[in-house]
């Protein structure tokens, strides 16, 4: 079978990677091309999307994968702070993460093997379902025919709206400004934020619904695998760094180029502990960035036919739940295995029309789940209850419980 990918972003590579270990010919359509160098953020991948890593990669990738990364025992808690950096509360859990990599590792090990699969500055525009074969019209007219088209474009798809009929998202009405500071928080002077990450993730809380998330990663402390148990292919490791994301009301971030923001997230965080108003100026300024928080509406129910659609294309999940690209993940694993064994159209309908009944059995799960931190940062923005909630640190079951809401 021929199966044609729109989209090599961690979905879309997932599924290359399991369709093509699987003996399947895979035509991937990229419109950028891959990063190298430092590039994006820490994904942190749940214990479900590395098993499905692990059944999808050839066993040498697979180590490999592991060895760029950092493994569970680096995070242990989620800590909630003051944005005086006062701890509140904090949320542990057994298997909190299980796997945190930079998207750009993640995006090239992925790649690893395949990117003679992969045209890369390529888009696709269109789709076309014929009687037996289906085909995707690319922005410069060419036409490819294979078996199957999948959908793996993110946000903003283009194939997701001529199948579904439109863009399935919603704006939360909150933005995000990130941006990642090269080394570690003891070698950067932050004191107080080097003791507050040492087991772990950060979530400060602000006045003014604003609130700041910040990680730091460094898989030359951690890896999740023994080095010595890696075989041929050869990890992909960055130095360390800390990542840090402002979320606020829309109508109060900055908007502007890099130093505009910068500068922007310096004032909104003035009144705050001091080491965060030095985030903003130790940043590499080309990875200040500004997105909205986007969550999908409800997957709908459409007829199957030989396009399909996987991660934020068919669901986008915000960032406030990192498990946006665990989710993707998740979604290609169900898709390879339903397809890998069949053969002939109607087989391959009935087995895409299992993948999307178990894909939309989770989804909208996911992107509730992913919506509710930002709930918090609403409460919170009452000033009676930030006062109540911030102010009395003896409370912090009572926080906690507010959290969880
Ligand atoms: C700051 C931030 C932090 C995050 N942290 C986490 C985290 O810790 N854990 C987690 O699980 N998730 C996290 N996420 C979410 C995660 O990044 C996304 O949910 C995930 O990347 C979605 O994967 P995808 O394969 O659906 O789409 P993407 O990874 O977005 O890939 C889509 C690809 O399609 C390409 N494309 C688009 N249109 C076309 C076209 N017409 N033709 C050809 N190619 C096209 C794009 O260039 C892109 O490469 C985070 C997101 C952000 C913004």
């Amino acid at each position: 079978m021929k199966v044609i990918i729109s989209g090599a972003g961690i979905g879309g590579l997932a599924l290359a990677q399991g369709l093509h270990h699987a003996g399947h010919e895979v035509v991937v359509f990229e419109r950028g091309t891959l990063p190298e160098g430092p590039s994006g953020y820490r994904l942190r991948l749940d214990s479900r999307a590395v098993a499905v890593l692990r059944r999808l990669l050839p066993p040498e990738l697979w180590t490999a994968l592991l060895a760029s990364g950092v493994g569970a025992g680096a995070i242990q808690r989620l800590g909630y702070h003051d944005q005086h950096l006062r701890f509140l509360a904090e949320d542990r859990r057994e298997d909190f993460d299980v796997l945190m990599i930079g998207r750009g590792p993640l995006r090239r090990m992925l790649a690893h093997g395949i990117v003679d699969r992969v045209r890369w500055s390529t888009t696709v525009a269109s789709y076309d379902v014929g009687p037996e074969s289906v085909s995707v019209t690319l922005s410069d007219g060419t036409v490819e025919h294979g078996d199957l088209v999948v959908s793996a474009e993110g946000v903003h798809s283009p194939l997701r709206v001529q199948l579904l009929g439109d863009a399935g998202y919603r704006s939360t009405g909150s933005i995000a400004v990130s941006g990642r500071v090269p080394g570690r928080p003891t070698d950067l002077g932050l004191p107080v934020m080097d003791e507050a990450l040492r087991l772990g993730y950060l979530l400060a809380s602000g006045p003014h619904e604003l609130g700041m998330f910040l990680a730091v990663h460094d898989p030359s402390a951690g890896p999740s695998i023994d080095p010595a148990a890696v075989g041929p292919v050869a990890p992909d490791l960055e130095d360390a760094y800390l990542t840090w994301g402002l979320i606020g009301p829309e109508s109060d971030m900055p908007t502007g180029d890099d130093a505009a923001l910068r500068h922007g997230v310096e004032q909104l965080v003035a009144s705050w502990h001091p080491e965060f108003g030095r985030l903003p100026g130790l940043s590499d300024p080309a990875s200040v960035q500004r997105y909205g928080i986007t969550a999908a509406t409800e997957v709908p129910i459409w007829p199957t036919t030989a396009v399909t659609v996987l991660g934020d294309a068919v669901h986008a999940v915000p960032p406030s739940g990192g498990i946006g690209a665990s989710t993707a993940i998740r979604d290609a694993g169900h898709l390879v295995e339903a397809i890998s064994a069949t053969s002939g159209r109607a087989e391959l309908l009935r087995a895409l029309h299992s993948y999307e009944q178990t894909m939309r059995g989770y989804a909208d799960q996911v992107v509730a789940d992913s919506v509710k931190p930002l709930h918090w940062q609403h409460q919170l923005a009452s000033p009676a209850v930030h006062t109540v909630a911030t102010g009395v640190l003896a409370g912090a079951q009572g926080l906690r419980r507010l959290v969880r809401r």
